[in-house]
């Protein structure tokens, strides 16, 4: 399942793209979204019920969306059937981007990360399409709190978490 999400929706969008969806965000029009949603044959996202209509008259696939919180938006793509199972890295697209991300050799990030990082970690991941780098510092264990949270919200079992995380940190 392909998403296009809507302006109100970057964070969610953030998040499908950590667990492999591949989600386009950032179009601001709307008849622009509706056309792209329809040439690549994506699930639009969107809180705007006036743009979900127009969407489902042209026969596009549409889930609207109704709270403002992401743990509220994960329960309510949960019923759409989305899953949250394979959080980053294994598959995940850029957060920023949509990117693909691929693992590494430390020795192509050296003088593309701090120095301490590149000393602490061993573990190193770049977006094939804007090079970011990423590795299991600060912001990837805060990425792991939050994982938690979402896959209580999405009934994910409990046992499989742990061995991810286990694997990530
Ligand atoms: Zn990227």
């Amino acid at each position: 399942m392909k998403f296009i999400a809507d302006m109100m929706l970057g964070r969610l969008a953030r998040w499908l793209r950590l667990y492999g969806y591949d989600t386009l965000y950032g179009i601001e029009e709307d008849n622009e979204i509706l056309r792209v949603a329809s040439s690549e044959n994506r699930v639009l996202l969107t809180r705007d019920s006036g743009l979900a209509k127009r969407a489902e008259k042209l026969g596009l696939k549409v889930f609207l969306l109704h709270s403002n919180s992401l743990e509220g938006q994960v329960k309510e793509l949960k019923t759409h059937g989305v899953g949250f199972k394979e959080l980053f890295p294994a598959g995940a697209r850029c957060p920023k981007c949509n990117g693909q991300i691929k693992r590494v050799e430390k020795e192509e990030v050296k003088g593309k990360v701090p120095e301490c990082v590149y000393e602490r970690y061993d573990e190193f991941y770049v977006c094939q399409n804007c090079r970011q780098v990423y590795w299991p510092g600060r912001q990837w264990r805060e990425m792991v709190k939050i994982d938690r949270k979402l896959k209580k919200i999405s009934g994910v079992d409990d046992g499989m978490q742990q061995n991810a995380h286990g694997k990530l940190l």
